[in-house]
């Protein structure tokens, strides 16, 4: 394979604390105990940044996304002298998009404002329903009206903001999903993500399994979920992500559009490519063995095989799919060496293509694993 030109480079930061770990959580959180190592994390997280360096030399960012863990546990002066150490260290675009997510129950107007000063510019809030009764099935540390106090500062100091809701969630009817995605609609925010809650392992929830609605319930809600959000303005975009006109989340379009990221941070991970070859990096996860490893990289590069089906991974969640050229752009291979995989879509009903995009049809969008197998196929050979 052979890379024409390089794409996008994004960054993403993680901070793994949040106050308490949510039973159906299976991201690399940990509940804090006592005080964060605040300055330390920050110092560690440039150390890593450089330790980058030497592989995206000239290349500027397009976006920065600190994600969690509940990355608002940090103040604002953790997070202004961040992101003055990445200006100081990479160049980023004039626009760039530089996201921080944020739990209801640790943030307040003054923090918002501090974090706006800091630099960043959209928020993402994990509000996940605004009914008391599912906040407590979920284990969440916040109520409805602390979630409602959250997005009202958030939308008095930033633009852009996103909220992120769940569905399916214990106990809940179609008329609660209804009413939750409704308010999120009315919110005044340009931006909702929607997920179905999934069991997955090593959560509390796996191993204490609530009672969950069944699969055409959950597959009923998903669809008004869509109507619901279609009505009120919002572009249906990726399969879990809605946003106003002109409000597309970059850095997640970046991921889905198989760009380039450096990944830092506790269990971060990261995609870079190189003219001849992809590779990917990852962190230890654990905060302590983080803070005390060295920043030496391990890369791996990925299989040529193996980069059809991670591609397709990504940017058949598109709703709109993508140009067919870049696939050949961001994985150096032809279109023309996958002609079975994407004739087997075709005849499966679960892919359009025209000479302008290749996009999963309604069928491939509600079955994405099946689609994505015809591609996997090839990467197990
Ligand atoms: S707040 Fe978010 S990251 Fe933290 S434990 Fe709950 S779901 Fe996981």
């Amino acid at each position: 394979m052979r890379l024409s030109a390089l794409p996008p480079l994004a960054l993403y930061v993680h901070i793994p604390w949040c106050v308490r770990k949510c039973p159906y959580c299976d991201f690399n959180s940990h509940e804090r105990a006592g005080g964060l190592p605040e300055n330390a994390y920050v110092e560690k997280l440039l150390l890593d940044l450089e330790s980058h360096l030497p592989s995206v030399w000239g290349r500027r960012l397009t976006s920065v996304f600190i994600g969690g863990g509940t990355p608002s546990l940090f103040s604002p002066e953790s997070i202004d002298a961040l992101l003055s150490g990445v200006r100081a260290r990479l160049p980023l675009e004039p626009d760039a998009e530089i996201t921080l997510e944020a739990n209801p129950g640790t943030v307040e107007a003054a923090r918002f404002r501090g974090f706006r000063q800091a630099g960043v510019n959209r928020i993402s809030i994990g509000v996940q329903s605004f009914d008391d009764g599912m906040l407590r099935a979920l284990g969440r540390i916040h109520g409805a009206d602390e979630a409602r106090r959250a997005i009202e500062a958030a939308l008095a100091a930033f633009d852009n903001v996103n909220i992120d809701l769940m569905y399916g969630l214990p106990g809940q009817s179609e008329a609660m999903a209804r009413a939750d995605i409704t308010e999120a609609s009315r919110a005044g925010v340009p931006h909702v993500s929607a997920y179905q809650l999934t069991i997955e392992p090593n959560t509390v929830f796996w191993s204490k399994p609530p009672a969950l609605p069944d699969h055409d319930a959950s597959a009923d809600m998903q669809l008004m979920v869509e109507e619901v959000l279609a009505q009120a303005g919002f572009q249906h975009y990726e399969t879990s992500a809605f946003a106003k006109p002109g409000m597309r989340c970059r850095h997640n379009l970046n991921y889905w559009e198989f760009g380039d990221y450096l990944g830092i941070g506790a269990g971060a991970h990261g995609k870079i490519s190189f003219p001849d070859r992809i590779t990917r990096h990852e962190r230890a996860k654990q905060p302590a063995v983080y803070l005390e490893s060295d920043s030496s990289i391990e890369n791996r590069v990925i299989p040529p095989a193996e980069l059809p089906f991670e591609f397709m991974l990504n940017a058949l969640r598109l709703v709109d799919g993508f140009p067919p050229m870049l696939f050949q752009e961001r994985t150096g291979l032809t279109l023309a060496s996958l002609q079975t995989e994407l004739a087997r879509a075709d005849t499966k009903g679960l892919l359009e293509r025209d000479w302008q995009r290749i996009r999963p049809t309604e069928r491939g969008r509600h079955f994405l694993n099946e689609l994505l197998e015809v591609f996997l196929v090839r990467a197990a050979q």
